[in-house]
This record gives structure tokens, C-alpha cells and sequence, in this order.
């Protein structure tokens, strides 16, 4: 069955909407909503019957856990304990805002939504759409983005239609997503601060708070924060990561060359900065490198647009990994995959 869809006006708030969304959350059904980062997709988080249905509907392995958002602070103490000072510190300045907290779960947090972990990952979403609906269900609401597994996170209603049309209740529509990447997972140990994840609130902000914060090797990543996948944020085109430095712009269009020689239908995602040197190309502009606000809000709706017109390889500009950079790098890595980078080498230029 079709998703209802029901636009919410975010200056407006039809509480009426959002009672029906509320009623088929009750009922343990799945509503599609917008947050500052992307849309997620939402079930009850107390109910492991309404959790299933995530997992089922995204094609999402049973070992990647979910976070769980709230409303109102108090809910933090509900279903977290052992809160360190850290934390505390990092949510009275971020929330409501993109950054997930990872804590010990209490005995009201399905195993399910922690997929058998003792921590829970919890969030407060400033989108007055998300803190309103999450308010009126009543509930905390689990949710990880509304996208098939391993697919671009969508920044669109659309973007979720087209991956889950068919498999979910309700669509909220308010519109495009304001930062257009996923929230910063932190963990805390003894004191240290842990990053599961770079996302909207930028490293340095964090670190201005708490001090050092400790970035894990990807091999321990991927043990401690089980959802972080060395692939994932994939388009159906393949991606070749274009690394920044010397002559990048002539490396990006060699390499794209070279895939069209190959007979590859391609497309470049290039910084503003270069737009005129590729205009033989298919180019979409991330934005301006310095500008990675500009650059995380584009980057999924880019890379969905590249799969709509059927390119199969995209050469991708590498952006400085400052600030919100950082995010939107370790994005275009993971939907690259293995595949590796071109870098500076003096023999390709
Ligand atoms: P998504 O909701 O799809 O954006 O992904 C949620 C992210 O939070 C994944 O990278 C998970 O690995 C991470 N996460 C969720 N719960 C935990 C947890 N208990 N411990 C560590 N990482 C978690
Ligand atoms: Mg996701």
C-alpha cells in the first residue's frame, strides 16, 4: 500500500496531522519523518513488535542498532543511566540538535533497538516537526534514517517514497532537510569522549566543550559503533573519490576521461570553484569547498540526482575535512567504498 503523505507547514504545526501519525505509531506502524539531519523512520522504541518493522521495511541487519529520540531531556534519565558529566555537558549545549549521545541503557530499552547491546543511542532533534510529533506519540521514538539499507540517506520526502513506497503508514512532508547529513555519534569511557561518527555538530565545537576527543581506527569503529559499514550512503553508480591538493581539477578530469573512454555514462560532483573547467561533463556543484554546510546540505540529494539520470560512475571532488567537511568526506568515502582514491601521483598529470 501507498504511504499516506501529509504535509506539515514547520511554522504552522497541524496538531491534527500529527495525531493521525501518533495513532498509527500506537498501532505500532511506521511514519516516515523530517529532523534537522535527514528523515527518519520512525516506530515506537518501546515496543519490539513496532521495531521489527523498521528493520524489515529498510532491509536493515539485525545487528545495527537504532537511535532512539526524545522530546523532553527528562527522557534521557529514562532510558540511560550512569550519565557521565561529559554527556551532560555535551546535550545541555546540543540539544535539541544532531548530535546522539551513546549511553548505558536502562531495562525500559528493547534488546532489540540496541541490537543486544548494554548502550543505547539517544538523540534530541531540534525540527520543531520531529519534537512535536515525538511529543504527541507520547513514546521515544526509534529511528535510523528512512532510506533502504546502504542507499543516500533522503533529505526529501521523495527520496523516502522512492526507496519505500509500499513497505511504510505515513510520510510526513515539511520539506528539505536543514543540514542534510546524519548526527554525531559520541561515547563515553572513564572520562574520555569517544567519536562513533562525524555528523552536524562539528568535532571542533565538541571539543571546545569536553576537551580531547579520541577518533577510533575504522577497524575498531566498526566494533564499537556496529552500524558504521565500510560501504554505505551508495548510489547505484559506482563512486571514484577525487582526492583535494595538487591539481585536482586535472586529475578529476583525467580520471573522468579515462571512465568515458571506457564507455561509463559519467558525472562529476565538483566543487563551485571548478564548475567552469567541466562543462563538457555532466557537473553538479556541491558548493563552495570552503562552504561545508552548503556542501552536507547537497550531498545525498546530488548523489540521488546522479541515480535518477542512470550515470554509472561518479567522480567525486574530495572537500577540506574542517568542520562539517569532515562529515560530508567520511560520507563520500563510505559511498565510494573500497574503491580506491585517486591521489597526487606526478606520473598522471
Ligand atoms: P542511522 O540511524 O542509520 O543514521 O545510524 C545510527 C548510528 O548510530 C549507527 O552508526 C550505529 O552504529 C550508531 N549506534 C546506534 N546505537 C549504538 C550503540 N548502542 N553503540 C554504538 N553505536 C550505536
Ligand atoms: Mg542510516
Amino acid at each position: 500500500m501507498k504511504p499516506r503523505v501529509l504535509h506539515i507547514d514547520p511554522y504552522h504545526i497541524d496538531l491534527e496531522l500529527l495525531k493521525q501519525a501518533a495513532e498509527v505509531i500506537h498501532n505500532r506502524g511506521l511514519v516516515a519523518f523530517p529532523t534537522e539531519t535527514v528523515y527518519g523512520l520512525g516506530a515506537n522504541a518501546l515496543d519490539p513488535k513496532a521495531v521489527t518493522g523498521i528493520f524489515d521495511a529498510k532491509k536493515r541487519p539485525l545487528d545495527d542498532p537504532l537511535i532512539v529520540h526524545i522530546a523532553d531531556v527528562k527522557d534521557l534519565y529514562r532510558l540511560a543511566e550512569d550519565v557521565p558529566p561529559e554527556a551532560e555537558k555535551l546535550v545541555s549545549c546540543f540539544w535539541p540538535g544532531p548530535l546522539t549521545v551513546v549511553l548505558k541503557k536502562t531495562e525500559l530499552v528493547p534488546d532489540l533497538v540496541t541490537t543486544g547491546l548494554e548502550t543505547v543511542a539517544i538523540r534530541m532533534p531540534s525540527c520543531a516537526i520531529a519534537r512535536k510529533f515525538i511529543e504527541v506519540a507520547g513514546v521515544p521514538i526509534a529511528a535510523p534514517s528512512a532510506n533502504l539499507f546502504g542507499r543516500p540517506s533522503p533529505t526529501t520526502a521523495r527520496h523516502v517514497i522512492d526507496d519505500l513506497d509500499g513497505r511504510i503508514d505515513i510520510v510526513l512532508d515539511g520539506g528539505s532537510t536543514e543540514i542534510g547529513i546524519e548526527s554525531t555519534v559520541v561515547e563515553f569511557m572513564g572520562g574520555r569522549v569517544i567519536l562513533l561518527r562525524p555528523g552536524g555538530i562539528d568535532l571542533e565545537r565538541i571539543r571546545a566543550i569536553v576537551g580531547d576527543v579520541e577518533m577510533p581506527s575504522r577497524p575498531a569503529a566498526r566494533g564499537k559503533s556496529p552500524g558504521e559499514y565500510p560501504q554505505h550512503y551508495s548510489p547505484k553508480a559506482r563512486v571514484i573519490v577525487v582526492e583535494s591538493g595538487f591539481h585536482q581539477a586535472k586529475r578529476t578530469l583525467s580520471t573522468a576521461a579515462e571512465m568515458v573512454s571506457k564507455g561509463h555514462r559519467v558525472g562529476i560532483l565538483a566543487r563551485q570553484e571548478h564548475e567552469d573547467l567541466y562543462r563538457e561533463f555532466d557537473v553538479k556543484i556541491l558548493g563552495p569547498a570552503k562552504d561545508a554546510r552548503t556542501c552536507a546540505s547537497r550531498l545525498f540529494h546530488l548523489l540521488r540526482e546522479f541515480d535518477t539520470e542512470e550515470v554509472d560512475v561518479i567522480v567525486a571532488e574530495a572537500i577540506p575535512e574542517k568542520a562539517l567537511g569532515l562529515a560530508v568526506m567520511n560520507r563520500l568515502r563510505k559511498a565510494a567504498g573500497p574503491e580506491p582514491t585517486t591521489n597526487f601521483h606526478p606520473a598522471s598529470i
